[in-house]
């Protein structure tokens, strides 16, 4: 009984005319009610967008940063991203670990700091392709999860989905194939149960993410253990509702 969860994540993109535009739109869409929406926008949009957005659906920054307020020039603070009314946030990302070098031990950082300001998490980890073409995927994602798994209690996993985004499907039209994401999902699901516990392991949603668009997310959807999708580039357009309505 994991609601499904639909995330987008609009990355650097967008602008007040746009986003005006996608919101008419998102707002006028018919989605089935069981299903959790969450649409992350660039950090100037968060305001804007948590105003204007339909109210069955939430909104995420893309990151923040390990500090309430203080002298940290250019950060934002989970405390920040909840004031303008963001609910989530994204952490962890691949273009955060691998353009912005930021290591697991930070990002694990940045989870227990958002679920103390009271945001939920989207978390994500994925393998490069060099990774995967070693064999190396499970020893990737695990070496991720486990800094978080450190970092975090048993309850904290309440508030958190995990987004399982192999990097060399990101932004390429390279979708992992379903049965990709349904052995990696598993035997992230297999982890946690020790590693954390076999209620963490069964309750925890595990999205998948990497050129997913309407035409492919509805075998995905099928997946026992795909619980949902993190969006990318169709969530800057109407197809994103029927990514939203993909295992209705
Ligand atoms: P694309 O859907 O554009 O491949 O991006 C996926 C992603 O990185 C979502 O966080």
């Amino acid at each position: 009984s994991r609601t499904f969860w639909v995330g987008g994540n609009w990355k650097m993109n967008g602008s007040v005319a746009a986003i005006k535009e996608l919101t008419n739109t998102f707002n006028a869409g018919n989605v089935s009610s069981d299903v959790e929406v969450v649409i992350g926008a660039p950090f100037v949009y968060v305001h804007l967008l948590s105003e204007t957005l339909r109210k069955d659906w939430a909104v995420a920054g893309e990151n923040c940063y390990v500090k309430a307020s203080g002298a940290y020039t250019g950060e934002i603070s989970p405390e920040m991203l909840k004031d303008v009314g963001a609910k989530w946030v994204i952490v962890g990302h691949s273009e955060r670990r691998n353009i912005l070098n930021e290591s697991d031990e930070f990002t694990a950082e940045k989870c227990v700091k958002a679920l103390a300001a009271g945001l939920k998490v989207s978390l994500c980890v994925g393998e490069l392709l060099e990774e995967r073409e070693a064999g190396i995927t499970q020893q990737v994602v695990e070496r991720q999860l486990g800094a978080v798994v450190k970092a975090l209690k048993e309850e904290d996993w309440a508030n958190i989905v995990i987004a399982y985004e192999p990097v060399w499907a990101i932004g390429t039209g390279k979708v992992a194939t379903p049965e990709q994401a349904q052995e990696t999902h598993a035997a992230i699901r297999e982890y946690l149960k020790t590693a954390v516990s076999p209620k963490v392991a069964a309750e925890t949603r595990i999205v998948y993410g990497g050129s997913v668009n309407a035409k492919n997310c509805k075998e995905a959807a099928q997946k026992p253990d795909v619980d949902g999708f993190l969006v990318g580039g169709a969530s800057l357009k109407p197809e994103f509702l029927d990514i939203v309505n993909a295992a209705q």
